[in-house]
């Protein structure tokens, strides 16, 4: 028998230091995580505080960003990192992406020397948590019309707004928010680097999901939030500038997707040959090869894509719309794979006992956060044919 990776010889195109790296993490979360990610998941929470340094010891956190305690590994060793995580909970991923790809890159990018030497070995060793508000209620798709405001009083800044579906919210000891700012004529999207302690700021955990249980979402609430001049992002301009993070964690869900996938394909193939139907396992009927060789396919397709786009980004030569290929196709493919193989499950596959509801429960969130499926298939429409359709 081979395994997906053996028969794409996904092997073969990486590194040493990128197999050690993705050995490293498979093997801490599979010790570390998979054992809890259950309970986590049936209770509704996840133990950031505790695992970050953790995370933080083993470099995965803010792991491609170069100084500042941080690992400084290529863009693809970072995304096999993902897959790791992802193929244990994409909630562990999540959490790894926002602070790494979201917090800490809007910092990294566009902070203040002051801001980075600061914020990021801390958040690098896992000692301070990030979170990045850009979604509100009412704009998600489209966070341009952000009703967020910054607006100053002498020197400082006075934050009003509310921020919604934050991960890490409400854990978070600092936040990067993004708010409508008055210059001259026209309002400016500016970034601020907000300490969650400061008086009016306030974080309240969004309850209730069906999807990334083993998740912090927070809705945040920014009530005359006073910051001093230097909270600004100084080299923060507009929404390219958050988007710039966006683009980030886009890349790390292109292969995190694809462990989930992984995760619930090695649990359908496990399942199949030990399920006996009608007298034999089911794994000898053609209707389950079928489904388990379509499977693979677009599991190893997606894989190869990865790791060429991950080259690619090494290789500074990465677009945004390659991006957004790659992660609508990632998350696609890896959400219709989780829901084939519960279908090989059959009841046993609605449990919490198998890892493959949980994941598909999970991945549609991932299919819409960092830029919905339909969003991406927009930035490739336009990319294809010169027209904007997105209003
Ligand atoms: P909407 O924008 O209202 O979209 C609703 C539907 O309309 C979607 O199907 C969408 O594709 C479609 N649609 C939108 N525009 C168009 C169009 N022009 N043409 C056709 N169809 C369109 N945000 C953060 O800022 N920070 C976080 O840390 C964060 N974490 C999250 C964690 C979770 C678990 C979830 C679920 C979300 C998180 N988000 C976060 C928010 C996420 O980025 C948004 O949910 C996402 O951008 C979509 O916005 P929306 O939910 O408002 O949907």
């Amino acid at each position: 028998m081979v395994t997906v990776d053996e028969l794409f010889a996904i092997d073969s195109l990486l590194g040493d230091e990128e197999r050690a790296i993705r050995d490293t993490v498979r093997a801490f979360a599979n010790e570390r995580l998979r054992p809890h990610v259950a309970d986590w998941f049936e209770a509704g929470t996840f133990p950031a505080r505790e695992l970050a340094p953790e995370l933080g010891k083993l470099g995965l956190l803010g792991m491609h960003l170069e100084g500042y305690g941080c690992a400084g590994t290529s863009a693809t060793a970072y995304g096999l990192a993902c897959l790791e995580l992802e193929a244990v909970d994409s909630g562990v991923r999540s959490m790894v992406s926002v602070q790494g790809s979201l917090a800490m890159t809007a910092i990294h990018k566009y902070g203040s020397e002051e801001q980075k030497q600061h914020w990021l070995p801390e958040m690098a060793a896992g000692r301070a948590i990030g979170c990045f508000g850009l979604t509100e209620p009412d704009f998600g798709s489209n966070p341009g019309g952000m009703r967020t405001r910054a607006r100053r009083d002498g020197d400082d800044w006075i934050l009003d707004g509310a921020k919604m579906w934050i991960t890490n919210g409400s854990v978070a000891d600092v936040a990067i928010v993004w708010a409508q700012s008055r210059e001259g004529e026209r309002d400016v999207i500016r970034g601020f680097v907000v300490p969650t302690d400061t008086p009016g700021f306030s974080a309240r955990e969004m309850k209730h999901k069906l999807s990334l249980r083993a998740s912090i979402t927070a809705e945040l609430s920014l009530d005359g939030v006073r910051l001093p001049a230097d909270a600004q992002l100084p080299q923060a301009r507009g929404l390219a500038a958050p988007l710039g993070c966006l683009s980030e964690a886009r890349f790390g869900i292109i292969f995190g997707a694809l462990g989930a996938a992984r995760d619930c394909l090695s649990a359908a193939i496990d399942y199949a040959r030990t399920r006996e139907v009608f007298d034999k396992p089911l794994a000898a009927y053609q209707l389950t090869q079928a489904k388990l060789a379509d499977m693979a396919l677009e599991l190893g397709k997606g894989q190869l894509l990865a790791v060429h786009l991950g080259r690619m980004k090494d290789r500074h030569a990465i677009s945004n719309e390659q991006i957004s290929a790659g992660k609508l196709n990632s998350t696609r493919e890896a959400l219709e794979i989780a829901r084939q193989c519960r279908t090989i499950l059959g009841a046993n596959g609605i449990t919490l006992e198998y890892p493959v509801l949980r994941h598909a429960n999970n991945l549609e969130s991932v299919l819409t956060y960092e830029g919905t499926a339909e969003v991406h298939q927009l930035v490739l429409g336009e990319a294809l044919t010169g027209s904007k359709a997105f209003r």
